[in-house]
C-alpha cells in the first residue's frame, strides 16, 4: 500500500512538538511492516536541511489566489529517516526559520497544501491513501474532491489525524479565492461557525478521522473549541489510536543527547548519575527528589499554574524537594517562572526556551515529571519519561487517563489527580514526596515503568489495520 503523509511537523528535520514526533517515526515503522510511507513537509530553513543531500523531483506552478506561485519538490538522497522525504519549497513563503508564528501562517500553508495537491496531480501512478495531519493539511481532502483542476485525485481514500483540535486554521470567507476553483455547491464542507475551518473540513472530507487516544476522541465532543457538534455528527467514522513512541531515538541505553547511559539493571545508579549533572548545570541539591516540567508554556498544559503549584509547595509541604521548568510559551508564565528563581534556595532553576538535549537529560535525571494539563491529546511526556524511569505525575485527561495508572489502583505504576487545580497539583506532589522517601518501591516502580512497551511497533499496526479496512 502507498501511503502519502502530509504534515507541518517532521522530526528531526522540524518539530515544534508532538505532532513531528509522530510524523517523524510512524512512516518508519509502516515500512517495516512492508508498506511504502513517505512524508511531504514544507521546506523550512533548518539545520537538517543544510546537513543533508538533496535532489530535486519536481517544479510546478500554482495559484495562490491572484498569485502565481512557482514551487519545487526536493527529495533527501540517503533515505536518512528509513522513508522517502520530500520537502516542498516556495520561495519567501515556506524557506523561514520557524515552523509556524507568522503574520501570515494561513498564505502559507494554504500555498503549501495547493502545492502537494498539484505535485500529487503529477504522479502516474496515485497513492492508496492520503494521511493529513492537523489543520495545516486540513484543505486537502476537499481539495481532492472539489477542487475541479484535481477531480483525478478524486478517490484517494484520506485519513486525517488531529494532533490537536485547539488549532484548527481558520480564517475568512474573503480569502475564498486562495483555494483553487471549486464547486460552489459544495461550501459547506469548508465551512465551520461562519468561517473556513481547515480542521472542520477535513473532519468532514476524509474517509476516517482518528486521534491520538481513545479518551481524547471521546472528550472532542464535549470539549473542541467550537466543534463539539461536528464531532457528535461525525462520531462513526472518528476513532482513537494511542501514539507510540520510537524507541530507537528514546532510549537511555544509546541516547546520543545524553552521556551516562543506563537500562532497567542499573537505572538507580544511571538516573543518579544524570541527575548529578543537572543538579551541577542548575545548582540544585542531589539529595531532595527532583520534579521536572518540560513542554509548551501555555493553558493548555497547566503551566500558568506552575508558579503558584511552586510556591505553596516549598509553603506547605516544607523545601523537601527542587523544581526544574523547561519550556516557553505565554510571555506572562515566562516571567513568573523566571522571577521565582529569586526564592531558590538551590532548589528551583527554570530554563526558557527550546533545548532537546536539555529535555532527554532532564528525562534521564528527573524523578517526577509533572503534566498538570487542562487539554492533553495523547501526551508523549509521559511516555518518554517512563522509558527513562521517571514517575509521571499527571491530571487524569486524554492520553495521560490512557496511559498512567495511579498507584493507589490496581497495577498502578504513577501518580493521577482530577482536576487542573493548584490545590489537586501539590497534593500530588506531597504524594510523590512521600513515595520518594519509600526508597524500595520508588526503586521497583522506577524498574516497572521502564519495561513498558509504548512502542510505535504495535500502534503503527493499528493505522495498517484502518487503511485496509477501506477494501
Ligand atoms: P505538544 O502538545 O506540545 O505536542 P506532546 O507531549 O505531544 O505535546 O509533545 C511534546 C514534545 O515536545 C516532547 O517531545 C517534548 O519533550 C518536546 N518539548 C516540548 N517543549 C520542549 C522544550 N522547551 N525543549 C525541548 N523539548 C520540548
Amino acid at each position: 500500500m502507498q501511503i502519502l503523509h502530509v504534515s507541518a511537523e517532521c522530526y528531526p528535520v522540524a518539530k515544534a512538538g508532538g505532532l513531528g514526533d509522530v510524523v517523524g517515526a510512524l512512516p518508519r515503522f509502516q515500512n517495516e511492516m512492508g508498506e511504502q510511507a513517505a512524508v511531504i513537509m514544507p521546506m523550512y530553513r533548518t539545520p537538517y536541511l543544510y546537513s543533508h543531500e538533496w535532489e530535486v523531483v519536481h517544479k510546478g506552478s500554482a495559484y495562490l489566489g491572484h498569485w502565481n506561485f512557482d514551487y519545487t519538490i526536493i527529495k533527501e538522497q540517503s533515505n536518512a529517516q528509513g522513508f522517502p522525504l520530500y520537502l516542498l519549497d516556495i520561495n519567501g513563503l515556506l524557506d523561514r526559520e520557524k515552523v509556524y508564528g507568522y503574520d501570515d501562517d494561513t498564505e502559507r500553508f494554504c500555498a503549501f497544501q495547493i502545492g502537494v495537491v498539484d505535485w500529487l496531480n503529477s504522479w502516474s501512478n496515485l497513492p492508496d491513501i492520503v494521511h493529513v495531519h492537523d489543520h495545516h493539511a486540513g484543505l486537502i481532502p476537499f481539495m481532492m474532491q472539489h477542487c475541479y483542476a484535481y477531480k483525478r485525485l478524486e478517490f484517494i481514500k484520506s485519513i486525517l489525524t488531529i494532533h490537536n483540535a485547539q488549532y484548527q486554521g481558520a480564517f475568512g470567507w474573503d480569502k475564498t479565492i486562495y483555494i483553487p476553483q471549486w464547486d460552489s455547491w459544495k461550501r459547506g464542507l469548508l465551512e465551520w461557525n461562519g468561517q473556513i475551518n481547515p480542521l472542520a473540513s477535513a473532519i468532514k472530507c476524509c474517509w476516517k478521522v482518528t486521534t491520538v487516544s481513545n479518551t481524547y476522541m471521546r472528550e472532542l465532543r464535549t470539549m473542541s473549541n467550537g466543534l463539539e457538534d461536528l464531532f457528535e455528527y461525525e462520531k462513526g467514522k472518528c476513532s482513537g489510536i494511542l501514539n507510540g513512541i520510537d524507541f530507537e531515538v528514546w532510549d537511555p541505553e544509546k541516547d546520543k543527547y545524553i552521556d551516562h547511559h543506563f537500562s532497567t539493571s542499573n537505572v538507580q545508579e544511571g538516573k543518579l548519575r544524570n541527575k548529578q549533572l543537572l543538579c551541577e548545570r542548575f545548582g540544585l541539591s542531589l539529595d531532595k527528589p527532583l520534579f521536572i516540567f518540560i513542554g509548551r508554556l501555555v493553558g493548555e498544559k497547566g503551566a500558568d499554574l506552575l508558579p503558584q503549584v511552586i510556591g505553596d509547595s516549598f509553603h506547605y509541604i516544607g523545601r523537601k524537594m527542587n523544581f526544574l521548568i523547561l519550556g516557553s510559551g505565554e510571555k506572562e508564565t515566562e516571567e513568573k517562572l523566571s522571577s521565582l528563581q529569586v526564592i531558590s534556595e538551590g532548589d528551583y532553576a527554570t530554563y526558557i526556551g527550546y533545548n532537546e538535549a536539555l529535555s532527554r537529560l532532564m528525562y534521564a535525571g528527573a524523578d517526577f515529571l509533572l503534566m498538570p494539563s487542562r487539554v492533553e491529546p495523547c501526551g508523549l511526556n509521559q511516555l518518554y519519561a517512563m522509558r527513562y524511569g521517571t514517575i509521571p505525575i499527571v491530571r487524569r485527561t486524554g492520553g495521560l487517563l490512557d496511559t498512567v495508572i495511579d498507584m493507589g489502583d490496581q497495577g498502578g505504576y504513577g501518580i493521577a489527580f482530577n482536576h487542573t487545580a493548584v490545590g489537586d497539583i501539590t497534593h500530588a506532589i506531597y504524594r510523590a514526596v512521600e513515595l520518594y522517601g519509600q526508597k524500595t518501591t520508588f526503586h521497583n516502580l522506577r524498574e516497572k515503568i521502564m519495561s513498558f512497551d509504548f512502542s510505535w511497533t504495535k500502534q503503527a499496526g493499528e493505522y495498517i489495520s484502518l487503511y485496509k479496512s477501506f477494501d
